[in-house]
């Protein structure tokens, strides 16, 4: 699986060559693809722009999540619909509502200095060789290493001294929202009106979809993908987790509704905005991560995070993040385990430590 991403791997050209310049080369339809493969992993990938995946993604998404599922890659189980059915699943770690995400978060910070609500403004390299860290609210704090966790915008903004090679690289990332600004996976609505789930399919999709896909021709002849996820069913909370599944209340999230479609206001329980949270699978993206390499560590400032990992999830950001501290002197914490081990090791060679 890791082939053409590490060792001599690294000089296969379908790494930068897109997989959608393949397809159309091919002979595939371009509404197949806006129609059929778009909204089909929009809702894995939370990204509506999928034409610059590289084509080395290819077979590894039709292994992970494919496309015509069968016995040799999908499980399938009996129920009273059919004898191979699929079989819907409530998500672990998130099923006592995130009191694991949070115990990872406290661990994660426990006897750290930490700021909240603190937007950083700059970073500057003293004569001395240390680091000025300067807040919105300008506090300054002066250390001896800096490690960027942050978009790489806003990496470019606060380190004005970085120079011209790592300028190019942060500007090189282009996020998902580069491509849809107010619509694909944009604005997010959490809501509990099930009304937005066409009525032939509401009641099933309520109780067994976990993703709910609506593609319709905007007026303009443009393409618009919605997507329901239904959180009802992929990660309820306590109390809601072990109940049947027909007595689990509607809980959905919803994004970029289709034209004249809406949500009943006073089902609504929260909003969210995912602007840079996630960078293109794309060979420019590989391009600028692999090229981060020239700059890391350079006067003592690294940088990890989402967009300097050849994905956008949380095992990589997150190991990114052990990867430069283990750069700086931090012990790495899952030693033990093999293949943690091995994911860390790689990621350090993408990370060019
Ligand atoms: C709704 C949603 C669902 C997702 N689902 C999944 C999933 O199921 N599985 C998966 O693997 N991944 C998922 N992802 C992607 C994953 O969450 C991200 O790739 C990952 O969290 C990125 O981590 P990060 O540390 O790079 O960035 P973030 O977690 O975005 O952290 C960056 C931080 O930098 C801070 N920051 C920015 N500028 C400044 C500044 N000037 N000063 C100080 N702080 C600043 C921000 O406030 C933010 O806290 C999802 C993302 C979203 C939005």
């Amino acid at each position: 699986m890791y082939d053409s991403h590490t060792g001599v791997g690294l000089l296969n050209p379908m790494n930068v060559v897109p997989l959608y310049s393949m397809f159309r080369a091919m002979g595939g339809s371009e509404l197949w693809w806006q129609v059929v493969f778009t909204p089909y992993y929009t809702a894995s990938f939370l990204v509506d722009e999928l034409r610059p995946f590289p084509a080395v993604f290819g077979p590894l998404i039709e292994a992970q999540i494919p496309l015509l599922p069968n016995k040799d890659n999908a499980r399938s189980f009996k129920s009273h619909r059919s004898e191979s059915d699929c079989n819907i699943t409530t998500c672990q770690t998130w099923k006592d509502a995130g009191k694991g995400i949070r115990e990872v978060f406290d661990k994660l910070t426990a006897d750290i200095d930490l700021r909240e609500n603190t937007r950083v403004a700059d970073v500057s390299i003293l004569p001395n060789g240390k680091k000025r860290v300067r807040d919105e609210f300008d506090n300054v704090l002066d250390v001896d290493r800096v490690v960027f966790a942050c978009p790489a915008n806003a990496v470019g903004n606060i380190h004005k001294a970085a120079g011209w090679l790592a300028n190019v690289i942060f500007s090189t990332p282009v996020y998902a929202d580069d491509h849809h600004p107010d619509s694909g996976h944009m604005h997010a609505v959490l809501h509990s009106d099930g009304s937005v789930i066409e009525s032939p399919h509401r009641e099933e999709c309520l109780k067994r979809a976990s993703n709910y896909v609506e593609v319709t021709e905007r007026d303009d002849g443009s393409i618009n993908i919605e997507n329901q996820y239904n959180f009802g069913v992929q990660t309820p909370g306590p109390g809601v987790y072990d109940m049947p599944l027909d007595e689990k209340p509607v809980m959905l999230i919803s994004h970029a509704l289709g034209e004249g479609k809406s949500i009943d206001e006073g089902l609504v329980v929260g909003t969210a905005n995912h602007a840079r949270a996630h960078p293109l699978y794309s060979g420019w993206n590989v391009m600028a991560m692999l090229s981060l390499r020239l700059v890391q560590g350079r006067d003592g400032i690294y940088y990890c995070s989402n967009w300097t990992t050849p994905g956008n999830c949380h095992d990589m950001s997150f190991l990114s993040g052990l990867v430069c501290a283990h750069a700086i002197g931090a012990r790495y914490p899952f030693a033990g385990n093999g293949e943690a081990r091995k994911d860390f090791g790689r990621l350090r060679d993408l990370m060019g430590f």
